[in-house]
């Protein structure tokens, strides 16, 4: 499996009478893990929506490889191999953990996302398919012991893991994880971050990592882009972007 570098350049992203991305541009080279921060309202989510192509951009253009996702629809971008969770938990509560995997490995069957959600027989068949890389990725982020739980009983803490396993259940090339940590307590942070690092080591893929907290991007990433009120203010290695000036300031706000 091949990684492509992603080449984000100069989007912007206009609302009505505000610029949440402004000529933002950045790389994210294979295998590496790059992360976007800055303050609340920065640009961060919106920069993953329009590289999962839920948002489409105003002006710019964003390359994964060979392939121009500026213009795709959601489905085309996930096809070719670019995952992603989100800030808020988008799991189906009522079902059970393996039924929200399989939801996730979709892209990959043909019975698809309505099939699996009602039961029908071709769904049946993709779970006898498609179950043994499902309870190998499952087992692989800890959740070999939760597949028949509805996630919906489940902590929030491990929630968010079924949503990184989600992700990967779509075979992704390049992983986009939006504040993995959010909410997480302590010991609940450090086994997310410790399972990026292993996601990143043993499946070689990318990964580009949104979080607000700077000490644990600072301790993850390769690289760093900072945003601020939707521009680019400071992109290179953590060490040298946590002492530039403008970034202190954008995050004591002075
Ligand atoms: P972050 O994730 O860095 O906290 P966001 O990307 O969510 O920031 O938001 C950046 C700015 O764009 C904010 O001012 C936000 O209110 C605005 N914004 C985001 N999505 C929309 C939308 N769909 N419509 C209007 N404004 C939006
Ligand atoms: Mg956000």
């Amino acid at each position: 499996m091949s990684v492509p570098r992603l080449e984000v350049l100069d989007v912007t992203v206009r609302f009505a009478g505000l610029t949440a991305l402004d000529t933002v541009g950045f790389t994210v080279e294979p295998g590496s893990l790059h992360a976007v921060i800055g303050p609340n309202g920065a640009g961060k989510s919106t920069c993953f929506n329009v590289l999962s192509g839920v948002y489409r951009a105003s002006s710019g253009s964003v390359r994964f490889g060979e392939a121009e996702l500026t213009a795709l629809a959601p489905h085309r971008i996930a096809a070719l191999g670019v995952a992603r969770t989100f800030q808020n938990i988008a799991l189906s509560p009522h079902l059970s953990v393996r039924d929200n995997l399989m939801l996730g490995r979709h892209r990959l069957t043909r019975a698809g996302f309505l099939a699996a959600g009602l039961r029908l027989p071709s769904a049946r068949r993709e779970a006898a398919e498609h179950g043994g890389r499902v309870a190998e990725i499952a087992a692989f982020v800890g959740l070999a012991d939760r597949l028949a739980t509805p996630v919906g009983l489940l902590p929030y803490g491990v929630q968010k893991r079924v949503e990184l396993a989600r992700a990967l259940c779509m075979e992704p090339r390049l992983l986009l994880l939006d504040e993995p940590v959010a909410g997480m307590n302590g010991g609940e942070r450090r086994d997310m971050a410790e399972l990026i690092v292993a996601i990143r080591e043993s499946l070689g893929i990318s990964i580009l990592l949104v979080e607000h907290d700077m000490g644990m991007v600072m301790r993850l990433a390769d690289t760093v882009t900072v945003l601020d009120f939707g521009r680019r203010i400071a992109d290179g290695p953590p060490d040298r972007v946590q002492r530039d000036p403008e970034v202190i300031r954008a995050y004591l706000g002075a």
